[in-house]
């Protein structure tokens, strides 16, 4: 009885321990990709291609940390408000 009590108390400051370090390191590396990203794009400029896939609106934007062909992307389109696609990523020098 005695240990069971005692295996309790112990384990539940060690789960919040292990959650809050969790919590932190998934914090840490999301700024430090942020600071990789910032970095990286300045010299090569990348860029991504939009499609709407009910009127086939297609847009051009820089391309972000995360972006993937057949992504679903957080913007609407502006015609009929539906999610836009990335159908094509690209890379572009600057001042070429
Ligand atoms: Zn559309």
């Amino acid at each position: 009885m005695l240990i069971s009590v005692d295996l309790y108390t112990t384990l539940i400051p060690v789960i919040v321990t292990v959650l809050t370090v969790a919590v932190l390191f998934y914090a840490v590396s999301r700024d430090l990709r942020n600071v990789l990203a910032v970095s990286g794009v300045r010299r090569i400029s990348e860029y991504v291609t939009l499609r709407c896939p009910t009127c086939g609106y297609v847009k051009v934007r820089e391309f972000k940390v995360g972006d993937y062909v057949g992504k679903v992307d957080d913007e609407k389109c502006p015609n009929d408000g539906s999610s836009l696609v990335i159908i094509g990523i690209g890379k572009e020098q600057a001042n070429a």
